[in-house]
């Protein structure tokens, strides 16, 4: 709904760019074509909101210290991708549906690889759909589920109102007291701040994680258990496990850092499908950044692998050794790189991301970043959300239209038109 009065607008209903659980009801009250009021957001959105007038922004469209028009920009970053023989195209989790599109089709077109920084969304994917194991829609565990687990997650610190909005407190259909309707269980390799709401909560080595399964799924089978270090923890969930009609079961960020992340999530998904045979059972993702889902799930839909696409003549090819961003950098196989709203520098280990060639390097970004202080060609972007449109996918898979509340982004570029016009040149 939308209330004009004077110079004043609030919105209503607002879609929050902050994170990937994308909530849909905060208010924005704008004057004179700044934001005044964000209510209902927290923390990390209003920061996410206000970010459109933060001083380090990326301004101006660049190449090398001169400043261009967007045509100029456009043109020298097909130049560089057409002309490079192994181009890394990079980024994308904080893009538009549209705009992780464009970016496969420029791999595609020139031969290159697509890859997204790390995210639990990218094992995920391919497993739940292989397995048919059932994502839970978030206003369904809201409604129904009696017993939340986070497992190497810990929304307290990074979706801040999962809990509050959907997982654990509020009331819902089948779950009347909200809360105290509600079993929650978070397993970590350290004391999170999630933990602290929780009835069991289980801290495990790192690299603990299949131990724990082992020991959970020998009693839930009625076997004895051998020595265990979780053998205190177990019982008692196993017990809460049984009586659970709805269980909804949440994966985070900490599974893929003890790099066995394929084995773990399949011994999750075994064990989950046993105990789902008598109850319902939900396996969701909670997604690092605010469309991993989507950079995951789209090249998935669209080739059948949701990361590290190696594209040669319109076939592709999938080996995270090889045909990584990490990989390939390591080995200083790239001659040019398109990064989009990312920076490799603050996630990837120095010893691939100093391989960046960042002499024939194009970054699009609404921030300055380390990456693009080095780059040859700056694109600077609208920031969705805020100043631009385009439609995301939430944590749970459901797709999510980001409404811009802001004109401005004076002197930047939508991603997808950029992307389109650079598809187009190539
Ligand atoms: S939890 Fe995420 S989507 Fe919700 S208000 Fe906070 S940052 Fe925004």
């Amino acid at each position: 709904m939308l209330e004009s009065y004077l110079e004043n607008t609030i919105l209503e209903g607002v879609t929050c760019p902050g994170c990937s659980l994308l909530c849909n009801d905060l208010v924005v009250k704008i004057s004179n074509g700044e934001v005044e009021v964000v209510k209902g957001a927290c923390s990390h959105g209003y920061q996410a909101i206000k970010t459109y007038s933060m001083d380090s922004r990326l301004r101006g469209f660049t190449i090398g210290l001169k400043s261009v028009d967007p045509e100029e920009a456009i043109r020298k970053s097909a130049e560089i991708l057409s002309s490079s023989s192994k181009p890394l195209i990079y980024g994308f989790d904080e893009c538009s549906n549209k705009a992780i599109e464009l970016g496969l089709k420029i791999a595609e077109k020139i031969n290159g690889v697509f890859d997204t920084p790390p995210s639990i969304c990218q094992p995920s994917i391919p497993l739940i759909a292989s397995e048919g194991i059932e994502i839970g829609i978030l206003e369904d565990v809201l409604d129904n589920a009696d017993m939340i687990v986070f497992w190497a997650a810990n929304p307290a610190e990074t979706n801040l109102r999962h809990a509050s909005r959907y997982s654990v407190m509020p009331r819902g259909s089948s779950v009347p007291l909200g809360r105290e309707n509600r079993i929650v269980a978070v397993v970590d390799v350290r004391n999170s701040w999630t933990m602290k709401i929780a009835q069991h909560q289980i801290k495990i080595d790192l690299g603990g994680d299949i131990e724990l399964i082992e020991s959970l799924d020998r009693i839930y089978d009625g076997k004895p258990l051998k020595t265990s270090k979780y053998m205190g923890a177990v019982l008692p969930l196993i017990n809460d496990v049984k009586r659970a009609r709805y269980i909804a079961f949440f994966i985070g960020h900490g599974l893929i850092l003890n790099g066995n992340v394929n084995d773990t999530l399949l011994s999750i998904v075994n064990i989950l499908r046993k105990i789902g045979a008598s109850r319902k059972i939900t396996l969701t993702p909670i997604a690092e950044r605010i469309n991993s889902m989507g950079a995951s799930k789209i090249p998935y839909k669209l080739y059948k692998y949701s990361h590290a696409l190696k594209f040669s003549n319109r076939s592709v090819e999938y080996n995270p050794i090889s045909t990584s961003a990490y990989g390939g950098l390591l080995r200083e196989e790239f001659d040019a790189a398109l990064l989009v709203k990312t920076d490799p520098t603050t996630h990837l280990p120095l010893s691939a991301s100093r391989k960046i060639p960042f002499n024939k390097t194009i970054v699009l970004d609404y921030r300055e970043t380390i990456a693009s202080s080095r780059s040859l060609v700056r694109i600077p972007l609208s920031i969705l959300g805020v100043e631009a449109n385009g439609e995301v996918i939430r944590s749970d898979g459901v797709s999510t239209e980001l409404r811009k509340i802001i004109d401005g982004g004076e002197n930047t570029i939508h991603e997808e038109e950029f992307l389109r016009k650079l598809l187009e040149y190539l």
